[in-house]
């Protein structure tokens, strides 16, 4: 059964067969590349992925929300007269988005929802942007709001920020929302100006075939990354008072040289890596727009280099999965996400993936690693209504 019949038995069990729903979906996220550059105002690529949340809904006479989660099977009942930000567990991302489009004046009336989703949960995959883009999208639809898509995304933003209190920046919710299939999307998080930009690596083919983006989930997540992210982040903020620019963005690649010269040791690597990643994002934009996926790996590669001796933000399994598909002949790698663990991205012929994804389990066993899981990911398409 797929998940949209899942979601559609879920919604008829719990508001009846003759309740008429419609299925929404949104997709989880990855990040291609651009690495801590949204908090310094600079760019970032994230595309959509294949795994999404499900939701099937229809709007209610009165002023009652209930909510089922197949995945967790529980049920959550309120009124939109109760709705407060609380961080009560998986129903306030759903029940925070009717609070948010509430809060900014949109009229909204009760709901029934039914949500399954296949993106994992806590992977830096987005997962919470997902099941809120989702129910943004089907609350615009069942209630006519005529709402921009970037909007819709900042709607999603502010039930996570406000409503559930969980601090994000905008990438997670406009990827989910504004992507689009075969493109990647480019992200000014200074401006919010957005591109697609062509990402079809399949099309892409060489000589030997197509290509395609292996994510290796290191399942490995260090408790102390809240900690270092934060320290990364008041570095950032240190090098911008020494150097009186109000955000690292406003640093150029040729500015480089100069800024660090005035930098102390500790923290200008940290800025190298913020300057540089903005400039391979870039780069890797013109790349994919030339179809050029050499140079697009070799930014992938050349961006991991930075995370891990300028930005120290990899760690062991990462690193090894980097270096064990580059071993097997992938274009690029590189870890995505915060960082001290999570996802790797490899760049490779799809006839290579196999490879890549065995010989990177068989090291990760022989090291004492945890298992880790591979999926092949090709960027599909933002928040829609099925
Ligand atoms: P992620 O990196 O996956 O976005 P978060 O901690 O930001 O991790 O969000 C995960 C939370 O989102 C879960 O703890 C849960 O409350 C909610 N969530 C995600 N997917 C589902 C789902 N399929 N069903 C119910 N809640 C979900
Ligand atoms: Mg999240």
């Amino acid at each position: 059964m797929s998940l949209d019949d899942v979601v559609l038995a879920a919604h008829a069990t719990l508001a009846g067969a003759d309740s008429a729903p419609g299925v929404w979906v949104a997709p989880g996220r990855i990040n291609l590349i651009g690495e801590h550059t949204d908090y310094n105002d600079g760019f970032v690529l994230p595309f959509a992925l294949p795994q999404a949340a499900h939701l099937a809904a229809s709007a209610r006479e009165d002023d009652q929300i209930r909510i089922v989660s197949v995945d967790l099977k529980e049920r959550f009942e309120t009124r939109l007269t109760d709705l407060a930000p609380n961080n009560d567990g998986w129903h306030s991302y759903l029940a925070g988005v009717f609070w948010a489009l509430r809060e900014a004046g949109y009229q909204v009336g009760g709901a029934d929802l039914a949500l399954a989703s296949d993106v994992p949960i806590g992977a830096g995959l987005s997962s919470s942007a997902a099941i809120e883009c989702a129910v943004v999208a089907a609350l615009c639809d069942l209630y006519h709001l005529d709402i921009a898509p970037m909007e819709r995304a900042k709607l999603a933003r502010v039930t996570e920020n406000a409503y559930v209190g969980a601090p994000t920046g905008l990438m997670d919710q406009a990827a989910s929302t504004l992507c689009t299939l075969d493109h990647a999307l480019f992200m000014d998080c200074r401006t919010l100006a957005v591109e697609q930009i062509p990402m079809d690596l399949n099309a892409a083919a060489g000589p030997n075939g197509g290509y395609a983006i292996l994510v290796i989930d290191t399942m490995t997540r260090h408790s102390h990354a809240d900690g270092e992210y934060g320290s990364r982040r008041a570095a950032c903020e240190e090098a911008c008072r020494i150097l009186g620019v109000p955000a690292l963005r406003d640093v150029s690649a040729t500015g480089l040289p100069a800024a660090l010269a005035q930098l102390p040791t500790a923290i200008a690597p940290r800025v190298r890596h913020i300057v540089t990643e903005n400039q391979r994002v870039l780069d890797a934009c013109e790349a994919l727009r030339g179809g050029d996926l050499t140079r697009l790996g070799a930014l992938m590669t050349a961006s991991h280099a930075s995370m891990r001796d300028d930005y120290e933000i990899t760690e062991v399994s990462v690193d090894a999965a980097v270096e064990t598909a580059l071993a097997q002949g992938a274009l690029g790698a590189r870890m995505t996400g915060g960082g001290f663990g999570g996802c790797v991205l490899a760049l490779a012929r799809l006839d290579q993936l196999a490879a890549i994804a065995e010989a990177v389990t068989r090291e990760f066993a022989e090291r004492g690693f945890h298992t880790p899981v591979t999926f092949v990911a090709r960027a599909e398409s933002g928040a829609h209504r099925v």
